[in-house]
């Protein structure tokens, strides 16, 4: 038999998923007096497998959220320029420093310390509730329209009626299927392998280093999150793959090589990188924004910009609808309009760096001429900083 969580209390808005969408949706919703519940299937949010790039432009809005100072005041690292060695020749890929925001700078902060921040920050309305360790599975339905979901938590089943459902819960959303959406796939060439090295004290590495293969080194404070961008299906976790890999880190980054020369494939996880799309991001009563409606490939790490840059549209169009009355299918389709082409132009461009992410040369050879073009003119860097730190969109409150 199902629960009724808080029967008195139907709410607003259901949004499925705490993640970076999630959150900020029901942040925004919230301050405005609506009653919004989001719903995580897990008990926190300490994960691992998430990108920890705060984008410029995602800065900006939580200034005008005035969380700015709290934001500043959790465990971060900035950066003003992404930069790439190339078999140990330093170059710029984006430069943030002449964006026309308040703060020009990528910050690298703990997907779960920025979840945690917009938690807290939604908290403080009366109206903003989170449902943990809750997983939805199901619509409901009434005369065809969705009016709410149901799902299961440690306490049994729960049931939530809502005016409008939103489904906030990535890439393998169970709700979106449950709804009758199915994503069409564009093929991603990549995966990443994802784990942990330990760091030294002052020890450092560049960002970006390529040239034999691709690796990307996070620095965690007390360690280094790699992650190592191989071709899509090449990865078993067997021996050979194990010391094919090592091979490949020696070659790219000898110090880093030597580091990880006694990781096992129980220590690395395969991240599958998928780029799909929605064509359609609603049924009447429920919407998909994120990577529900458009999952993002690692590349350029522009996914979660993108799926605050949603949430923000979304809060923007349907709050006020919300605060009449009931969505309709052409409120929730004003959302998809205003949101899709910054996603097709996005995920058009990470298609397009597959390639030189997986590029593979000798020490010497000429670099490729897309990094060739950034080497040389530096206008293009500025471009590239603009695309990647504000998207190509980017959403105002
Ligand atoms: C390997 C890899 C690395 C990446 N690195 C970066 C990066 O550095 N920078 C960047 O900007 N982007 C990065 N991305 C892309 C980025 O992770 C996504 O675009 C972004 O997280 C999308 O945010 P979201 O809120 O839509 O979904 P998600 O972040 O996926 O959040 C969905 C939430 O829903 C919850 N959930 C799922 N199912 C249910 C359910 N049934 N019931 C309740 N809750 C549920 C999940 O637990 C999760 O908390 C990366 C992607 C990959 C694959």
């Amino acid at each position: 038999m199902n629960t009724r969580i808080d029967t008195d209390r139907d709410t607003d808005c259901v949004i499925v998923g705490g993640g970076p969408a999630g959150l900020m949706l029901g942040l925004l919703l919230a301050r405005r007096g609506l009653d919004v519940t989001v719903v995580e299937k897990h008990a926190d949010f300490l994960r691992d497998f998430r990108g920890d790039t705060i984008h410029p432009s995602t800065q900006e809005l939580l200034g005008e959220l005035g969380l700015l100072d709290e934001f500043l005041a959790r465990p971060h690292a900035d950066m003003s320029r992404v930069t790439l060695s190339w078999h140990g020749t330093e170059l710029t890929l984006a430069d943030f420093s002449r964006l026309p925001t308040t703060r020009k700078v990528m910050t690298f902060m703990p997907q779960w310390d920025f979840l945690d921040l917009l938690a807290d920050a939604a908290g403080r309305h009366p109206g903003f509730r989170l449902l943990r360790s809750t997983r939805i599975d199901q619509v409901i339905r009434d005369e065809g329209r969705v009016v709410g979901v149901t799902g299961t938590r440690p306490e049994g089943a729960v049931e939530l009626r809502t005016r409008l459902v939103v489904d906030a819960s990535g890439r393998d959303s169970e709700l979106r299927a449950a709804a009758g959406l199915r994503p069409t796939g564009v093929a991603a060439a990549m995966d990443v392998l994802w784990f942990r090295l330990p760091k030294r004290a002052e020890e450092t590495y560049p960002f970006v280093q390529a040239g034999a293969g691709m690796i990307i080194t996070i620095d965690r404070g007390d360690f280094f999150q790699i992650a190592h961008v191989i071709p899509s299906g090449s990865w078993t976790g067997s021996d050979a793959d194990v010391m094919r890999m090592r091979e490949r880190l020696l070659r790219i980054s000898p110090r880093l090589g030597a580091a990880a020369a006694d990781v096992t494939s129980a220590d690395v996880h395969l991240l599958r990188v998928r780029l799909e799309r929605l064509r359609r991001w609603y049924v009447d009563g429920l919407l998909c924004i994120g990577d529900s409606a458009h999952a993002m490939s690692p590349a350029g790490g522009v996914g979660i910009n993108l799926a605050i840059q949603d949430a923000v549209a979304t809060a923007r169009i349907l709050g006020p609808v919300l605060q009449r009355g009931t969505p309709r299918p052409v409120d929730l389709r004003r959302v998809q309009r205003r949101r899709t082409w910054p996603m097709l132009v996005t995920q058009a461009v990470q298609r397009l760096m597959q390639k030189p992410l997986l590029t593979t040369s000798s020490p010497g050879a000429p670099l490729p001429r897309p990094l060739q073009m950034l080497r040389d003119h530096r206008a293009l860097t500025r471009i590239t900083g603009r695309f990647v730190g504000l998207g190509a969109q980017p959403e105002r409150l």
